[in-house]
């Protein structure tokens, strides 16, 4: 087993990562940016060294600094939590030219996910059922026009090096192509340098609904459930549940099944996450993210696994601890993710939190950066806490997320936490009844809006 972990991250999953070393009596080392010295995953880490200043491109995604920070601490491997190096193969790469070893999948198996073509291309040999649409690269309009006319409109243009919901376009209709078409292509080559895009059919009001997988990388893998990710804001996620209200048992093992043996073919290695829409009773594959999701937690509460530590072992060349028939999804969990942003329209928010006091009792996991006296900085990502419940069941889930949000003190800053007490009192999300737009649109709602004016 590793003797000292490097986390190649800031912010809630550093500490998510430095918790789980502790546990296995490994040696973590905190990197951050000189702001961030205050930060918790520095409180809490064994060791701590400063990689750069304030701007991400000059810390924690500086390559460089993060292998001096490596060969300094001594650390032997590192674990790169989720967004900035995590789904970098080059990174990956990298680490292994220097035998340090990289907590995640193979470098091959995180470029041939990244890339969203190669991607639906490898899913699609795998067996594993996609949104229809083109081949691969569209090139041009001509092309375009083709494929739209092919799998009908409405369609969908998108980014091959895509994230974060950017470079999409919406055509509803011919007239719309040409200008849907080329907006995404410089929406992507100024997002991500590369302007290659393709297109899907536009599925109306999916679901968005991802398979938790697990693979010791010699060809042994598992699917943990799935979590219904629906609840987004501009295609970013704001709560997860799981077990997922639309699914029922004999749905969730068929698309396991099939999501588990396509990970034993290419022998995975590490914690995964293949993403659907599901709509009318079907799985369209999207895309696969080759690292620890942040709603991980939700998955952990219904299996009683500890994901971090199982990703650790693995990396460390230990088989995975359970095998799919040891697996029982038991209960219910959501998870809220906590953000330092204003209501109604989730403007950016940093600032002095006065009084922090986390929910505790029964069921209830906060996983926070926050400390009273803590300063939210403007230069990162606005997650600064998930709050995660997990009951008998979903209608028990629902009270105790309300009960433990009627706990939580926040004072200082706005955050989105008033949003899910909102949630908690309607009907329809009571009920399960949302897809990926619901959301969104009762944001415009009087219901929603009186309430954060
Ligand atoms: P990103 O990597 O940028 O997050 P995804 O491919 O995961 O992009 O898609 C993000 C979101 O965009 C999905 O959760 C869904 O809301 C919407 N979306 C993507 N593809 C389609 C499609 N074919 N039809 C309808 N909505 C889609």
């Amino acid at each position: 087993m590793f003797k000292k972990i490097l986390i190649a991250n800031r912010g809630e999953i550093a500490l998510r990562v430095i918790r789980a070393c502790k546990e296995m009596g490994i040696r973590s080392i905190a990197v951050h940016s000189v702001p961030d010295e205050d930060s918790m995953h520095v409180r809490m880490a064994d060791e701590t060294i400063c990689i750069g200043p304030a701007s991400s491109i000059e810390s924690y995604l500086s390559i460089p600094a993060i292998i001096s920070a490596c060969e300094i601490s001594g650390a032997d491997a590192i674990h790169p939590g989720y967004g900035f190096l995590a789904e970098n193969a080059k990174f990956a790469q990298i680490l292994a030219d220097h035998k340090i070893t990289f907590i995640g999948p193979d470098p091959s198996h995180i470029s041939r996910m990244g890339d969203k073509i190669s991607a639906k291309q490898t899913m699609l040999e795998l067996g594993v059922p996609c949104v229809p649409g083109s081949d691969g690269t569209v090139n041009n309009l001509e092309e375009a026009k083709l494929v739209s006319h092919k799998i009908k409109f409405p369609v969908i243009i998108k980014a091959s090096a895509g994230g974060g919901g950017r470079g999409m376009r919406i055509a509803n209709n011919h007239n719309e192509l040409s200008s849907a078409f080329n907006s995404a292509r410089l929406e992507a080559q100024s997002a991500f340098g590369n302007s290659d895009v393709y297109i899907e059919k536009y599925l109306g009001k999916p679901r968005h609904i991802e398979i938790q997988v697990f693979g010791d990388g010699l060809g042994n893998a598992v699917y943990l459930g799935e979590r219904d990710c629906s609840l987004q804001r501009r295609h970013q996620k704001v709560l997860e549940e799981s077990p997922s209200p639309a699914l029922n048992h004999k749905t969730r093992v068929k698309i396991g099944d099939i999501c588990a043996s396509a990970m034993k073919k290419i022998k995975y290695k590490g914690a995964g996450t293949i993403e659907f829409l599901f709509s009318n009773g079907e799985f369209y594959f999207i895309e696969m993210n080759t690292r620890l999701q942040v709603e991980h937690p939700i998955t952990e509460s219904v299996y009683g696994v500890d994901l971090v530590r199982e990703q650790i072992q693995v990396a460390a060349g230990m088989p995975l601890s359970f095998v799919q028939e040891d697996l029982r999804m038991s209960g219910h969990s959501i998870e809220c993710r906590i953000n330092a942003e204003s209501l109604p329209k989730f403007v950016a928010n940093p600032g002095l939190v006065k009084t922090f006091h986390a929910p505790g009792g029964l069921g209830v996991r906060m996983d926070s950066i926050l400390y009273s006296g803590y300063k939210v900085l403007p230069y990162y990502d606005s997650l600064i806490g998930k709050l995660i419940v997990h009951a008998d069941n979903r209608s028990l889930a629902i009270s105790r997320l309300k009960r433990a949000l009627s706990e939580m003190i926040i004072d200082g800053i706005e955050t989105t936490s008033d949003l899910f007490s909102v949630l908690c009192e309607n009907d329809e999300f009571q009920n399960g009844e949302y897809d990926i737009h619901w959301l969104e649109d009762k944001l415009d709602t009087p219901e929603f809006l009186d309430k954060f004016l």
